[in-house]
């Protein structure tokens, strides 16, 4: 099995590459986001207290997530492998994360990371919102928020990931295919 996370800060194009990696590779796609918002519109006790967090641009705490993770891996057959998107989010979490795939004999396998400057990031989340009525894209001001929240509790993670020589970046600026070819090359080494 491999385990793939999938990088970069919000509005970076994970869930667009997401769907051609999954198709490519045979691989389940892990959206905590996603999940989180599944949670939300069935007003579980767990998407209500989600919904509070997000709405102001905040993470939903560790344990949670790394729940959700868990619940995915021991639950999904029939693929060659996990690509994770969204998670991990912060230094704690990929510490659960290698935990996690350690009692289950493996590790992760690579970390490809979209990047893309910030000041795309407000262009794009602002274009996504009219075509998806996110409630954290709505404003500026959420936006902002989670543009600092990437930078002080996520992106640690380059120098985890980099250290333990898992680290792949990816140029997040040009064309969907553009983009997904550059994340092709990558992934093809594995
Ligand atoms: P984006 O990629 O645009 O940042 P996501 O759909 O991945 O959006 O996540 C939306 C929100 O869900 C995050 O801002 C955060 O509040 C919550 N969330 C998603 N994944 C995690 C995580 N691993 N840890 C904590 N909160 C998370």
């Amino acid at each position: 099995m491999k385990y793939y996370i999938l990088f970069g800060p919000p509005g970076a194009g994970k869930g667009t590459q997401a769907a051609a990696m999954v198709e490519k590779y045979n691989l389940h796609h892990i959206s905590t986001g996603a999940l989180l918002r599944k949670e939300i519109a069935a007003g579980t006790e767990l998407g209500v207290l989600a919904k509070s967090l997000i709405e102001k641009g905040c993470l939903v705490p560790d344990e949670v997530v790394e729940g959700m993770i868990e619940n995915e891996f021991s639950t999904v057959t029939g693929v060659e492998g996990f690509l994770l998107d969204g998670f991990p989010r912060t230094i704690p979490q990929a510490e659960a994360l290698d935990e996690i795939l350690s009692k289950r004999g493996t590790e992760v396998t690579a970390v490809v990371s979209i990047m893309i400057p910030d000041e795309m990031v407000m262009e794009r989340i602002k274009g996504r919102a009219l075509k998806e009525g996110r409630a954290d894209d709505a404003s500026e001001e959420i936006i902002n928020t989670r543009i600092a929240t990437y930078h002080n509790q996520t992106e640690p993670l380059i120098a985890y990931y980099g250290n333990a020589g898992k680290y792949h970046h990816i140029n997040g600026v040009g064309s969907i295919e553009e983009v997904g070819e550059r994340i092709f090359e990558v992934m093809d080494r594995f």
